[in-house]
């Protein structure tokens, strides 16, 4: 940057033009996730010549885009997820932000979009959430979703590295994730579709990882399942054992099994480049290694309950074995929006003999009085703790 005398991206430039028509904030109850959004965005571009201009807040509107941007056609589009809670003293707090950046930046680098500072970054989601601290709901389990988003507006056709980018930020308030009382989610096994593989970019925040996993998942709905459980397949001619579980929808999957000695494995995969690196499932492994039945980092767990973390490799048959074995006990998907959501079947497909179409199979997970088994219960209630 200071090569090429470019303008580094810089949070004390920022300037500041208020909406004139602040609008009446939603009812807790009608908040529909990422549907409303607050008075104002925050916009900053990028050029070759300068580098990033002052970044604007203003009144929260359409943006004007060349038809030829780079975002439209080749989607080097990278984003974040993260949420502002309302302390006990009324104060606006983020949880781990850092990670946010740093997921932000590796994701950018990725599709050679242009770097900005993280830390310039984080100023200027700290400085939207204080102008719009009015939309954080107070309830338990609801705050301001965060979307800070980078696209390349490269105007031209050509195929390559976009040079020109608009960075902006937007806010929505969030309403509790179950309206009704929590119920556990229902998975289809997919591997015949694929969100993610070794070498790809599944490991990344790029919106290029998402479209693909629509359709995948109306055909779910259509047989009765409310998201995918994405799968990859290692090796042909290896049944069950050779479907790989990767992740849940648009979240990290954990399960919980039972051992010999009667303690339990929390397991969820590693981070081997088909799975997001999620700060929940971060936050909940690290959750689960602090806690002892004497240090009681979990102290919503049974009291004398014993849990050990693994970052290992998960496969349909495993899922197949423990619940014919009757030891697993929990499933459940984590990531911000949702932070922690209990799964109650998991379907998967199976070859029949004479048949041609692919019978579905069930995997029932124990139910429990709350919707949540105890594992997923205790993270979600520190988890959602340390946020508030
Ligand atoms: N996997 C995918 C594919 C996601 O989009 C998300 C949401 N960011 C997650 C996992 C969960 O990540 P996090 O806990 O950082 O929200």
């Amino acid at each position: 940057f200071s090569a090429n005398n470019l303008a580094p991206l810089d949070a004390s430039k920022v300037t500041v033009t208020l909406t004139k028509s602040p609008k009446p904030i939603p009812p807790v109850e009608e908040l529909v996730f990422g549907q409303q959004m607050t008075d104002h965005m925050l916009v900053a571009t990028f050029d070759p010549a300068h580098g990033w201009s002052a970044p604007e807040i203003k009144p929260y509107g359409p943006l004007s885009l060349d038809p030829a941007s780079s975002c439209f056609q080749y989607c080097p589009n990278v984003f974040e997820g993260m949420k502002a809670y309302l302390g006990p003293d009324g104060e606006p707090r983020l949880f781990r932000p850092e990670l946010n950046m740093a997921r932000m930046q590796r994701s950018a680098a990725r599709v050679a979009l242009p770097p900005f500072s993280p830390s310039a970054l984080l100023a200027l989601i700290k400085r939207m959430v204080l102008l719009e601290r009015r939309w954080i709901p107070r309830a338990r389990g609801c705050a301001l979703y965060i979307r800070p988003t980078i696209i390349g507006t490269r105007p031209a056709l050509g195929v390559s590295a976009s040079d020109h980018a608009l960075l902006y930020i937007i806010l929505s308030p969030m309403g509790p994730y179950f309206r009704t009382g929590p119920k556990p989610i229902s998975l289809l096994g997919v591997c015949d579709a694929v969100r993610a593989w070794p070498g790809g970019t599944g490991g990344y925040k790029l919106g290029l990882n998402y479209a693909p996993g629509f359709e995948p998942q109306k055909r779910a709905a259509q047989k009765g399942y409310m998201q995918v459980l994405w799968l990859f397949k290692e090796g042909e001619g290896r049944g069950l054992e050779g479907l790989k579980v990767t992740e849940a929808g648009a979240m990290n999957f954990f399960v919980v099994v039972k051992r010999a000695d009667g303690d339990l494995d929390v397991i969820t995969p590693p981070l081997d480049g088909t799975i997001l690196p999620g700060l929940t499932r971060d936050s909940c492994l690290a959750l689960v290694r602090a806690h002892t039945p004497s240090t009681r980092a979990l102290p919503a767990l049974p009291p004398a309950t014993r849990v050990h973390a693994h970052e290992r490799t998960l496969t349909v048959a495993d899922l197949v074995r423990w619940y014919a074995e009757g030891r697993l006990l929990e499933a459940f998907g984590v990531g911000t929006a949702v932070v922690v959501v209990p799964v109650g079947r998991i379907g998967y497909e199976v070859e029949v003999a004479g048949k041609e179409e692919k019978e579905v199979r069930d995997v029932l997970l124990p139910e429990y009085e709350g919707g949540y088994g105890p594992v997923a219960r205790a993270l979600w209630e520190r988890v959602v703790e340390i946020q508030e």
